[in-house]
């Protein structure tokens, strides 16, 4: 079977198309600053690489360069759209409602939309790429995979905030986390790793790129996670600050910061950028550091220290933990990172080997030492092709189409 699948944004829809069950890539590509006249696409396949630049005003044409590009004699993946026989959405809030990746129909539409709200930067671009796949490739099946399915399990004393209940029962403000479709997917290649079964595994998932998060996973399934009502919660990420103390925040509205400016801060100028005062990218803040920039030090030092303390209030709720594992750009990619998160942590049964942990960059592995009670995993996500999986999953006896 030939699945497409769409991450769409408010202003970038990525795309990517897999033959399953045996996985292959067969053409990836993104159309970039949808809306302005300086956007772009571009398709990469086996057979070569396309471009274009021209303005693209809206949804409805980006979708119909995307199918240009697929369909381009030369250098394209298809000769007829009619070749594929799925599609698969990333969507980023499934609320309290979406428990796993779901067919999409009307109702499911409507309950996407019902959970604007919660996430209005992602899911009305998240919706319009659905209508615009199911109008573009009419009558095949399209699955919706949500970011917080796999948090579904959390349990009410973690997803609950210390607030009065109404705002939980009215305004459905609670834990949700985000990230789900990685957590998963590395919690199942882990077990796998492991020799396990999938559901009798204890693991803490690092999810560590430009925006990070946590997983406590207790027999397979999420027990808690730090991202929150928001992905603004929990761990310092690229750009946004992670927890911070809500006094915070009145302080600066009474100092004159409205909500919109508060936003950015929080969202757009904290984190790693906000601390080291010149980027939000660890390679060059490695690199800063190393050259003896303190405050780039500094920040990658509080990036981990905060993802020392979610490991060890995991540690002590999980009780046994057979793996801690590292993924996302900076959990896969950089290895001094990972020392740094895991220093220290002998008396835990945590100890991480120099040499392994430097040998896997990228690529899956165990990295910690033959003296370590608990195992410390490399393992590349794969969100795209989660998606994949599970639309195959859900569609293989159902769809239609050529293969
Ligand atoms: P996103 O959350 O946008 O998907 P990624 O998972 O791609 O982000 O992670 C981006 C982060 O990963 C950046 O901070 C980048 O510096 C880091 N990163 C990517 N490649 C490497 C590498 N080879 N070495 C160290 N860090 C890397």
């Amino acid at each position: 079977m030939k699945i497409l699948v769409f991450n769409c944004g408010s202003s970038s829809i990525k795309f990517k198309l897999f033959h399953l069950p045996e996985e292959t890539v067969l053409a990836e590509g993104v159309v970039d600053r949808v809306g302005t006249e300086d956007a772009s696409a571009s398709l990469k396949t086996p057979r070569g690489k396309l471009e274009i630049k021209r303005a693209i005003e809206d949804y409805p044409h980006g979708f119909s360069v995307i199918k240009d590009l697929l369909l381009d004699p030369k250098n394209g993946a298809l000769r007829s759209l009619a070749e594929v026989n799925a599609c698969g959405h990333r969507v980023v809030h499934g609320g309290e409602k979406f428990s796993g990746s779901m067919p999409v129909d009307d109702e499911l539409e409507q309950g996407i939309e019902a959970v604007f709200e919660l996430a209005p930067l992602h899911n009305p671009p998240n919706l319009t790429g659905i209508q615009q796949a199911r109008q573009l490739f009419g009558n095949i099946p399209q699955v919706a995979c949500f970011d917080t399915a796999f948090h579904h399990s959390i349990p009410e004393i973690a997803y609950r905030y210390a607030l009065p209940e109404d705002l939980y029962l009215d305004h459905k403000i609670r834990r949700y986390g985000f990230h789900g479709m990685s957590h998963q997917f590395v919690a199942r290649r882990a077990a796998k790793m492991l020799g396990k079964h999938k559901y009798a595994v204890n693991l803490i998932t690092c999810h560590l790129g430009n925006g990070s998060s946590v997983a406590a996973i207790k027999d397979g399934h999420s027990i808690d996670t730090s991202m929150g009502l928001t992905p603004l919660e929990g761990l310092v990420m690229g750009t946004r600050s992670g927890d911070l103390d809500p006094g915070i925040i009145f302080y600066l509205h009474r100092k004159g910061y409205d909500t919109d400016s508060l936003d950015t801060l929080l969202n757009k100028r904290s984190g790693l950028l906000g601390i080291s005062g010149s980027s939000n990218d660890v390679r060059d803040l490695e690199l800063k550091a190393n050259g003896g920039d303190e405050k780039a030090t500094l920040a990658l030092d509080i990036f981990a220290y905060r993802i020392k303390k979610y490991i060890g209030a995991y540690l002590a709720i999980l009780n046994r933990v057979d793996a801690i594992i590292f993924t996302g750009g900076i959990g896969e990619n950089d290895s001094a990172m990972r020392t740094r998160v895991l220093a220290d942590m002998d008396q835990l049964g945590i100890i991480i080997d120099d040499s392994r942990n430097s040998v896997h960059i990228g690529e899956a592995g165990e990295i910690q030492a033959v003296t370590s009670r608990t195992k410390v995993m490399v393992i590349p996500t794969n969100e795209e092709l989660a998606i994949a999986r599970d639309t195959y999953a859900m569609t293989k006896n159902i769809a239609h189409g050529d293969t």
